[in-house]
């Protein structure tokens, strides 16, 4: 179970924030920093931390889970991740050059143009860099377009760890506001109350939770919420004005919130 304090949103949208601190502010008090390309990655770090091997084939499997997720083809772009020593190095960066930014265990941000994974060696080094990876990929794939924030998260929440382990992360919350209630969806299960947080400093451990339902629920084949989800998604990468999903579903699936409720019953509270 994650604390509060690995819980981490910034994303591509507040980056108007972070002015000017490229990556050279980070090579400059290390010396012996290298960029270490793998793949897509470009690791820069003092020394390699020893969770990263393992992690290094599933971030290199990434984009393509995410594009036959999608069902959309996805533009890898090259990703600069700077990994430091402890908690205490990382804070000191996001002191001098993110003054502003969330005090999580990783970030993804935008940094003169270059996509920037920030991260911590440790226990949930493997994690954080897979959440962070997919929003780097959903950058790269849907440029400047807005990915919702609750698509962004959902998504991240649900690669950065296996089915098992994220039910255990997500399913005591959904299992306690839902309570007993297996009729109607809880106000703050709903899509559309998940699309009106647009900002990351206004989301909370709910706010991932049943994003990462959705993002589970959609992606379903066997439900028919599923074509339109895909739809609107090509729709985003097209730069097509593609409104709320919501709205979508509710014209062309008005039980869409019952299906979801099912599948969420079947899911995590019937376990
Ligand atoms: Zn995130």
């Amino acid at each position: 179970m994650r604390t509060k304090l690995s819980r981490r949103s910034w994303g591509f949208r507040a980056l108007t924030l972070t002015a000017g601190a490229g990556l050279a502010s980070f090579a400059r008090p290390v010396s012996r920093v290298q960029a270490i390309e793998k793949d897509w990655l470009y690791f820069h770090y003092e020394r390699e931390p020893a969770g990263l091997p393992a992690v290094l084939p599933e971030l290199r499997a990434l984009p393509e889970r995410l594009s036959s997720y999608y069902g959309l083809k996805l533009k890898v772009t090259p990703v600069h991740v700077l990994l430091f020593k402890d908690r205490q190095a990382y804070l000191n960066h996001l002191e001098k050059t993110l003054p502003r930014a969330p005090r999580r265990t990783s970030l993804f941000v935008v940094r003169g143009g270059k996509p920037t994974i920030l991260a911590t060696a440790g226990k949930t080094l493997a994690r954080d860099l897979l959440h962070e990876a997919v929003h780097a990929i959903n950058f790269g794939s849907f440029g400047g377009r807005q990915v919702p924030l609750w698509l962004d998260e959902g998504g991240a929440e649900l690669f950065e760890a296996t089915q098992t382990s994220q039910d255990l992360v997500h399913g005591e919350m959904l299992r306690g506001i839902m309570g007993e209630q297996r009729d109607a969806l809880a106000v703050p299960l709903k899509l559309s109350s998940l699309e009106r947080i647009e900002l990351p400093t206004k989301t909370d451990a709910l706010f991932y939770a049943a994003s990462w339902a959705w993002c589970r629920f959609l992606a379903e084949r066997g439900t028919p919420c599923h074509a339109i989800w895909r739809r609107y998604l090509s729709d985003i990468q097209a730069d097509i004005a593609a409104g709320k999903l919501s709205h979508r579903l509710t014209l062309a699936e008005p039980n869409y919130e019952t299906l979801f409720l099912k599948h969420l019953s079947l899911k995590t509270l019937d376990k």
